[in-house]
């Protein structure tokens, strides 16, 4: 982990009348001020780590709109947390502050199937809720690989999504509306319970995807969608990654909208091809996870669609998933892609840009050119369907040779991102770790727009201060 010690003027300890007043409202058990209790709540999935001065277990929205009130009076920082898996440093309290945790605020407070929609509290696990709605004949799109651990509140905060997002959307198509509690203590309600709705600007979508800088989501009302009657996957292996960039463009330019479409290059390939029993051609250059969902009645001919389309010059094979066994391992294989990284590079550089679907090839085309120019090695998967590419800069933390041509390297992929069209980052946000490189996408008017928008909410600046913005 990486240490940030907070800056000279940020107060080391709370004091002792704040602390107590902190500890009457959090009750039995709710506050943590001691370091070492504090530490672990201080750190995300970046590998960042910061000490917050308090951890507040938040267990209900008026409790926390005293605590902002409290805090804005005092001035004193408060950093939203789901659980932490973010991968931006998001979370990490870098300039000091309460992190106020919303792991104990998991309850689903309804699921109306009529209006299709559930309102829950933001610490609901993704996978909580998904096993909840599912039972009820639903599910909720956004399905972020970590769903077992991270929260619906992260998942809103980041606009986290998944494989599904190609066809059914992130966190903003599937949020209907949303309460939260500025930075100086109002509570707001945003939104509609209905699928249409235009009174007023849509704060909701403001919401999404702020990084925890515009208010603290104490409950949240999401649009669901009825389970699919059938699935079908395919497994298309192709010479090189360009046959396979070839192919998702022509399968997103066809009717049929895949319900998942994901990529691996040849080097993602050799990391799990063991581990996960892929059963592929030793030639394999380039994978693509192809699903399709619908009406059992209509899935062949779905099916039919796509493969057509993904058949382009270079398809070395492909072939339908036809066992539960066979398609548990074809996405155990892309699922294990992040961790097994990590495990190789543990301070690999991992990136989720973006670039328009038919400009995939060029972009991957110009990757394997920028790690051939640094000496880098680049391993690429990621939702192809969305052009979201996860770009991964293996890098050995011994050599500094290598680190400052790696760190040169990303800043020519993030020029050659915003050059193609795209964007830095598809879901994983900016947080702490592409704050520097934001004004390469984003211009000084809508800069300055944005920031007097964050001052509306939080006039104080005590809401995850320091994040997302340059
Ligand atoms: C193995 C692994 C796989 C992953 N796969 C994906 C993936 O497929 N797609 C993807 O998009 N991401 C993925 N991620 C990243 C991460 O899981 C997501 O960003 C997730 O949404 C974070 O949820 P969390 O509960 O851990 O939030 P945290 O990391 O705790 O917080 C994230 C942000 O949300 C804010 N926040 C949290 N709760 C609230 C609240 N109630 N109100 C306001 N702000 C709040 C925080 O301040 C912070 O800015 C992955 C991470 C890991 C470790």
């Amino acid at each position: 982990l990486k240490t940030i010690a907070p800056p000279p003027e940020s107060p080391p300890e709370l004091s002792v009348r704040l602390r107590r007043r902190l500890g009457e409202l959090a009750g039995p058990g709710g506050l943590l001020t001691e370091p070492a209790d504090c530490w672990p709540y201080g750190y995300d999935n970046s590998r960042r780590q910061a000490l917050p001065q308090a951890v507040f277990f938040a267990t209900g929205s008026e409790q926390v709109r005293e605590l902002v009130r409290l805090c804005y009076g005092e001035r004193i920082n408060l950093i939203a947390r789901g659980r932490g898996t973010g991968t931006t440093g998001a979370t990490v309290p870098d300039r000091g502050g309460v992190v106020v945790s919303f792991e104990r605020m998991n309850r689903i407070l309804a699921i109306e199937p009529d209006d299709r929609l559930a309102v829950v509290e933001p610490g609901v696990t993704n996978e909580a809720l998904q096993q909840a709605v599912g039972q009820r004949g639903f599910f909720w799109p956004p399905d972020p690989t970590s769903a077992a651990v991270c929260t619906v509140g992260g998942n809103l905060a980041h606009n986290s999504a998944g494989p599904r997002a190609v066809k059914y959307g992130t966190p903003r198509e599937n949020t209907l509306g949303l309460r939260a509690i500025t930075g100086d203590g109002r509570e707001i309600r945003t939104g509609v319970r209905t699928t249409k709705g235009v009174v007023g600007l849509d704060l909701t979508r403001l919401l999404i995807g702020s990084e925890g800088t515009l208010g603290l989501i104490t409950e949240a009302t999401l649009r669901l969608t009825p389970l699919p009657e059938a699935t079908r996957t395919l497994q298309a292996a192709y010479g090189d990654m360009h046959a396979a960039a070839a192919a998702v463009a022509a399968i997103m330019a066809q009717p049929v909208t895949p319900c998942a479409l994901e990529f691996m290059d040849g080097a993602a390939i050799s990391l799990v091809r063991d581990y996960a029993g892929l059963e592929l051609p030793a030639e394999a250059g380039a994978l693509l996870m192809i699903e399709v969902d619908g009406p059992a009645a209509c899935i062949d001919q779905a099916l039919d669609a796509v493969r057509a389309a993904a058949t382009v010059t270079g398809l070395l094979e492909c072939r339908a998933a036809t066992t539960a066994a066979e398609l548990a391992r074809l996405w155990k294989a892309r699922k294990s892609l992040s961790p097994a990284l990590r495990k190789i590079a543990p301070k690999k550089i991992n990136e989720d840009v973006a670039v328009p679907v038919s400009r995939m090839p060029a972009f991957l085309a110009q990757l394997q050119e920028l790690g051939r120019q640094y000496r880098i090695t680049i391993v690429n998967f990621g939702h192809a369907g969305n052009g979201n590419i996860h770009v991964n800069l293996l890098v050995n933390p011994d050599d500094p040779a290598e680190l400052e041509r790696a760190e040169a390297c990303l800043g020519a992929v993030f020029d050659r991102v915003l050059a193609l069209g795209g964007t830095l980052s598809g879901e994983h946000g900016v947080g702490l770790a592409k704050r520097p490189y934001v004004d390469r996408e984003i211009g000084p008017e809508a800069l300055a727009l944005m920031h007097g928008i964050r001052r509306q909410f939080d006039p104080a600046g005590i809401l995850n201060p320091g994040k997302s913005l340059p």
